[in-house]
């Protein structure tokens, strides 16, 4: 091993130190806020004293670097830059959560915080940690610094990508090209999204990313001749205007160049736009910037003829992530089209370095459109229905997509994704006017939901209180608004029918003479192959579940043994209601198919007694119901809720007879199968049905068919049996 030069990378520490304070000016107001940039570096050196990069360099100077891009890339200010100092020290060092808190403040300790949490998430797999990836999200909408530093730590790794292991890399990059890059660009950070989609496809591609920085050097020449060729009209013009201003030949990231190519089929030679001229200009005041733009454009189309279509004014209508512009392309002399981006320098610098450049020049913060998206990603978490693995779908897709605008009747302006709905466009009006749209009008025109959307669209939408959101509807919504509204109004809708579902199967249930509280759900669920039990009273609400098949369920979990065929009215009885012991009547009430004594009520509304002709109605709260035939409400009943009926009728009690099985076991012993006969025909209304005894090493073994009452009438008989000298057991058996 090489002898380590304490000595001098102590210097060059301090040096990069040093490079960060001159970036980091804005920073740095007073001397208090650079004591504290001091401090965060102090402890930093400290906690990271025996730690070294993979490239071997003390790893201090990478959460220098972090700090540095924060402060010179990106913008950000004194507390972004400490916890960039800082942003590694509680996951890879012994400094804690608390003593961050305890030295800077809460705000620097909740952006650590996230910041930890966050590598938690990514460097694992992204599907398992859904969840956590919603938290991050969370993070994110609660104080984006966190995002804001995360990027510029994963651009900092990106660019020193070359000294880690092969596998590692591809997985970083792949990573930085799902995630990273997407989110840089949602955050208007667009020179850091292009430098983290190159150094990724560089990763990823080399020989291609080789063979395309080769191609663009070559033709470098070229493009440069004919760059100041098609200025120079435009800069004459622009000069006596008066316009101080700045021309650029802007090339495409390589990245893009790549994905245009294989986009279109197309080799390298054929790529149109490798470049964009860009024209940026200053301006005295910032009201007069719009103004002065359009200027420069006329300037241009002096000159160059434009294409009408592809016209963009983002300074009319910036983009959510706060991008401005006056974007046209033209015809140049050489037949070939050029496309030209008009801008200040403000505008410029929120273009380049993102919403932080914002701050800039609006202090305290605006309620720009990023506000806006944040809010919008802000109440998209909140809506807690959303599974985590759709959510990073939406998201992401959020992220990439472009936007249009559209306009309400009154002429407020929407922003939405390319490719949205009517629909989508009622949603972003107000959740309840999405939930009840039934279409709408676009350009005065009449049009359905599904309706693509077109910038300048004036949108008019035409609601119902009878509409109900539909399936389908998911599949032509953009927004994670409408997306996620939709789906919770859905799971409302299947709640209400899923209520009726739980009715039919606790009904079910009694027909089997099982209480339904023995029963798991979670086992049914899995015998029916569905993943909730919403689902599942949802399927058997539609008639999707064929609970013909619950029987065979339960006989295998053993909650109920076969039922007998022997005669029509045997039973398996399971305890006499309270009701039906009150009754003194001769005449019971029997229920069901099987004829059963389950719980009920007479119903107020006809008040039925012994003898009349009724039926039973299972109702929601209070259990099954009894109503006359003739009953009023009959008609409305049984045309509205058919399956909530069940056959209910008077018998005398004296008629039902229950048969059921006992198995006795014991010690042969003699005279012992006629002791237990002699219990049985001398129980009180106890018949026997039929009888049978193996004996077996002195073991014998009976089984006895008999009819009873009641349980308690059953109980008593067992408990009889039990005394028998030589009965050891007596247990209920259903044949
Ligand atoms: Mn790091």
């Amino acid at each position: 091993m090489a002898q380590i030069d304490t000595e001098r990378e102590k210097k060059e520490i301090l040096q990069a130190y040093k490079d960060l304070l001159k970036v980091a000016k804005h920073a740095k107001k007073d001397a208090a806020t650079k004591k504290r940039i001091r401090k965060a570096f102090d402890i930093a050196v400290e906690a990271h004293k025996n730690d070294r990069r993979k490239s071997g360099e003390p790893y201090i100077f990478h959460p220098i670097a972090v700090a540095r891009i924060c402060a010179e890339e990106i913008g950000l200010g004194a507390t972004s830059i400490i916890c960039a100092l800082l942003h590694d020290t509680v996951e890879d060092t012994d400094i804690t959560i608390e003593e961050v808190e305890k030295l800077f403040g809460k705000k620097e300790a909740l952006i650590i915080d996230g910041l930890t949490k966050i590598s938690g998430v990514v460097d694992n797999n992204v599907s398992l940690q859904a969840e956590n990836f919603r938290k991050v999200l969370l993070t994110l909408s609660e104080d984006v610094r966190v995002i804001l530093i995360k990027i510029a730590d994963r651009l900092h790794n990106m660019r020193t990508i070359d000294s880690m292991r092969r596998d590692k890399q591809l997985k970083i990059a792949s990573e930085t090209l799902f995630l990273y890059a997407p989110l840089a660009h949602r955050l208007g950070l667009h020179s850091i999204k292009s430098e983290l989609e190159d150094l990724s496809f560089k990763c990823q591609e080399p020989e291609a990313f080789k063979e395309l920085v080769s191609k663009l050097k070559k033709t470098q020449e070229v493009r440069e001749r004919f760059i100041t060729k098609f200025s120079l009209p435009i800069k004459k013009g622009l000069e006596e205007k008066g316009f101080k201003f700045e021309i650029k030949g802007r090339p495409k990231s390589i990245y893009s160049i790549w994905n245009k190519m294989n986009k279109k089929n197309i080799p390298f030679e054929e790529v149109y736009d490798l470049f964009a001229i860009r024209i940026i200009i200053d301006t005295e005041k910032e009201e007069n910037e719009k103004s002065d733009c359009w200027q420069v454009y006329s300037v241009v189309t002096d000159y160059y003829q434009p294409n009408i279509d592809r016209l963009r004014d983002w300074i009319s209508a910036p983009k959510t992530n706060g991008y401005e512009s006056l974007q046209t392309t033209v015809m140049s002399p050489t037949g070939k089209w050029v496309e030209v981006q008009i801008r200040t320098k403000r505008m410029d610098d929120i273009a380049e370095k993102g919403f932080a450049a914002h701050w800039k020049y609006k202090e305290g913060g605006v309620e720009s459109q990023f506000d806006r998206w944040i809010n919008q990603v802000r109440e998209l978490l909140e809506s807690t229905d959303t599974n985590a693995l759709d959510l990073i779908d939406d998201f992401k897709m959020n992220l990439f997509t472009d936007e249009i605008y559209v306009f309400t009747p009154n002429g407020d302006m929407k922003n939405l994704p390319t490719g949205a709905s009517a629909l989508d466009f009622a949603f972003a009006v107000h959740t309840q006017v999405g939930i009840t749209c039934l279409g709408a009008k676009v350009n005065n025109k009449l049009v359905p939901l599904s309706y693509q959307l077109n910038s300048g669209d004036q949108v008019e939408i035409l609601t119902s209180n009878k509409q109900k959101p539909k399936e389908d509807w998911l599949n032509f919504v953009q927004t994670q608004k409408a997306k996620s509204r939709i789906k919770s109004a859905l799971k409302d809708e299947k709640r209400i029918v899923a209520e009726e579902g739980k009715i039919i199967l606790e009904k079910e249930f009694k027909k089997l003479k099982i209480s339904y509280h023995n029963i798991s759900l979670k086992e049914l669920e899995a015998y029916y192959k569905v993943s909730s039990t919403l689902d599942l009273y949802y399927k058997i609400a539609i008639n999707d579940i064929d609970l013909n098949h619950l029987k065979s369920f339960v006989v295998k979990k053993g909650v109920l043994r076969p039922k007998q065929t022997i005669q029509k009215r045997v039973k398996s009885y399971f305890g006499v209601s309270k009701s039906l012991k009150e009754t003194p009547k001769k005449e019971v009430l029997v229920i069901g198919d099987n004829m059963e004594k389950l719980d009920y009520k007479l119903a107020n509304c006809c008040n039925p007694i012994p003898g009349d002709e009724v039926y039973g109605f299972i109702t929601v709260t209070e259990g099954i119901k009894i109503h006359k035939t003739s009953c009023p409400n009959t008609v409305q009943l049984m045309s509205n809720y058919a399956y909530r009926v069940i056959k209910a009728q008077w018998i005398d009690e004296q008629n039902i007879d229950f048969l059921t099985g006992l198995k006795i076991v014991g010690f042969d012993d003699v005279g012992v199968v006629n002791n237990i006969t002699q219990v049985i025909s001398n129980e009180l209304h106890v018949n026997m049905r039929s009888l049978s005894f193996d004996s077996h090493d002195g073991i014998f073994e009976g089984r006895v068919m008999v009819f009873v009452k009641d349980t308690s009438h059953l109980t008593n008989l067992i408990k009889n049996l039990t005394k028998v000298k030589g009965v050891r057991n007596v247990d209920r058996i259903n044949n």
